[in-house]
């Protein structure tokens, strides 16, 4: 089985994250417990990265996709009252490009902050979350300096700038571990009987383990803000990040 498969569904998300369209099979179709496609580009959440929407159209009918659900497949869930396709149904998908293109800015934005605070501050990941065009993540930061919002909006606004590739590759999980500092969330969630892992690489900024959608390099995150610092624990420091355009 392919790398970039979940049960029966080949995740195309994984493999390319700038598809929007494509064509795929229902393999399994419930209203309630939802649809299976033989291959998808459905982003399904997960690493703190929400699900894509989108739509199902086939034979003239749309199936708007809300959410999903991971189990033994990959179950897509269809809007309330919306037609579902029966199994067997050709349908072409489509994700929404708004929602999606600002969750993977979103996304590598994190990544990139990650990168500057750990660079600078010598300081691990401890949480996060992100919503399309605002996130925030914590991290392990005992005492910062005065300016310190500044200067991580800086250095971060340095690092756009200079337009570092973003690079997402598949390794062996012991080639993977080699990679200094990888685990940078401070915990080791990996499964114990994963074989391949996902290399997120901001070419000598940041390298993470990790199965979200990027950009293909930083200049794509475009404007970002460092909104707020604050304290959550007294070891931890909170950053709300903003896309600005
Ligand atoms: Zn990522």
């Amino acid at each position: 089985m392919s790398v970039h498969a979940h049960s029966r569904t080949e995740r195309l998300d994984l493999a390319d994250a700038t598809l929007r369209e494509w064509d795929a099979t229902v393999l399994a179709s419930d209203a309630e417990a939802g649809i299976v496609l033989d291959r998808s580009a459905f982003y399904p959440g997960g690493g703190g990265q929400p699900p894509d929407h989108g739509v199902l159209l086939w034979g003239g009918v749309q199936t708007r996709i809300v959410d999903t659900r991971w189990g033994d497949d990959l179950y897509l869930i269809p809007a309330d009252g919306d037609p579902v396709p029966p199994a067997g149904t050709a349908v072409r998908g489509a994700v929404e490009d708004e929602r999606r293109s600002s969750l993977m800015r979103t996304h590598s934005g994190l990544h990139l902050l990650a990168g500057v605070i750990f660079r600078d501050f010598g300081a691990l990941v401890t949480g996060g979350n992100m919503e399309p065009g605002v996130a925030r993540m914590d991290f392990n930061l005992p005492d910062i300096p005065a300016d310190f919002k500044d200067r991580i909006a800086a250095a971060c606004a340095i690092e756009v700038a200079a337009d570092r590739a973003i690079r997402v590759d598949n390794m062996p999980v012991e080639q993977a571990m080699a990679i200094p500092d990888i685990i940078r969330t401070a915990t080791n969630l990996l499964p114990p009987d994963l074989q391949v892992v996902r290399i997120v690489d901001i070419v000598g900024l940041d390298v993470q383990a990790d199965g979200g959608t990027h950009v293909a390099s930083t200049k794509q995150i475009g404007g970002m803000d460092v909104v707020k610092v604050e304290n959550k624990g007294k070891a931890n420091r909170r950053l709300r990040i903003r896309l600005t355009d």
